[in-house]
């Protein structure tokens, strides 16, 4: 039999260490992937620790429903390796990016195809088992999506930064015609959406962070103009740039990162907010109305979200994002790099 080695999470908040199983025979419809690339996202630092930080002290215990040791990793490309009787059309030897915002597929949420919302996820690396490792096991092949020629780096990360980007930057592209969008937080998924928002829109929009290597490298990568939300004047340079930018997404997900997009909407405006570094945000009511704001929360996006991402990717006209390459013995230094924000792209496991 082959073995499954895996970087494991054997307790929370300690460091990954590896372990070794057999690897499971795929049933039914199941589908077992020999993983290549496996990407590290902001994520996996919060499974990690068990909890996402709310506001002040306050958490949201995760660790819940998930057995210990588990493997996290949900960016995940591979070669399909083995098939059960049932998975039709999973031929062995294909490269496939795996979409691993897998559902229960009954609650309203998948009769929906929103599985990336489902109220009983199988969410690869969340809930179930996921791409730290030299194996994973996917329920059904309609999840594997062929990626070619993409890197098998890039095709993982579409499937969690590049999907989360793509989902938001959908939510307004109907504001773009008024004018330019405002990217706030340029992490990888910030940098995806820039990538994406140039090739998709005709204008470049502008971008916001606080790390001034992070606002260069957008500069470099097409961005229209850079601002520093930190600095005091930057929400009145937005305005006197623009006259109030009519789409935002937040990247970030904070208290600060929200103050500063939601401040620099026209009338009429939306911010879409995928971050999760945590925070409170508190607006006088009135301003929803008197605005005729929209504030709209998205978590990663559908498979056909998916699909569609990874079909217009393939046909060539997004700019890749640097992604570093390290081997799976590294993983956790790879978090340990992130959490430090070390890391200007994304990195990717090699496994
Ligand atoms: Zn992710
Ligand atoms: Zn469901």
């Amino acid at each position: 039999m082959t073995k499954l080695r895996r970087q494991s999470l054997t307790a929370y908040a300690a460091p990954l260490c590896e372990t070794v199983v057999e690897c499971p025979q795929p049933k039914g419809s199941e589908v077992l992937v020999r993983i290549e690339r496996c990407g590290v996202c902001h994520s996996d630092l919060h499974i990690q620790d068990g909890y996402f930080k709310l506001a002040g002290d306050k958490r949201l215990d995760v660790t819940a429903g998930r057995t210990l040791p588990f493997t996290l990793g949900h960016e995940i490309a591979g070669v399909i390796e083995r098939t059960g009787p049932d998975a039709e059309g999973a031929a062995p030897g294909r490269n496939v990016a795996v979409f691993p915002w897998i559902g229960c597929g009954a609650c309203p949420a998948c009769r929906h195809g929103e599985e990336n919302i489902c109220t009983a996820p199988r969410h690869l690396g969340v809930a179930v088992d996921g791409g730290f490792a030299s194996h994973v096991l996917i329920p059904h092949p309609r999840y594997l999506i062929d990626y070619a020629p993409l890197p098998p780096a890039l095709a993982g990360a579409y499937m969690c930064s590049g999907l989360t980007a793509f989902a938001a930057l959908k939510r307004i592209a109907d504001r773009a015609a008024r004018g330019p969008l405002l990217l706030v937080g340029l992490g990888g998924v910030g940098m995806m959406g820039l990538a994406l928002a140039r090739a998709i829109f005709p204008q470049p929009p502008l971008v916001a962070d606080i790390d001034q290597a992070k606002r260069e490298a957008a500069l470099a990568a097409g961005a229209a103009a850079a601002f520093d939300p930190a600095d005091p004047g930057a929400r009145k340079a937005v305005l006197a740039a623009t006259g109030g930018v009519h789409g935002v997404c937040d990247f970030v997900g904070s208290e600060s990162s929200l103050l500063f997009a939601s401040g620099a909407l026209a009338k009429g405006g939306k911010v879409v907010v995928t971050g999760l570094i945590g925070g409170n945000f508190s607006t006088p009511v009135a301003m929803f109305p008197l605005r005729a704001m929209t504030i709209e929360g998205t978590l990663t996006g559908t498979l056909a979200e998916a699909r569609e991402l990874m079909a217009f990717v393939r046909s060539g006209k997004v700019p890749p994002i640097p992604v570093h390459e390290r081997p799976l013995g590294e993983a956790q230094a790879a978090l340990d790099d992130l959490r430090a924000g070390r890391v200007v792209g994304r990195i990717a496991l090699v496994t």
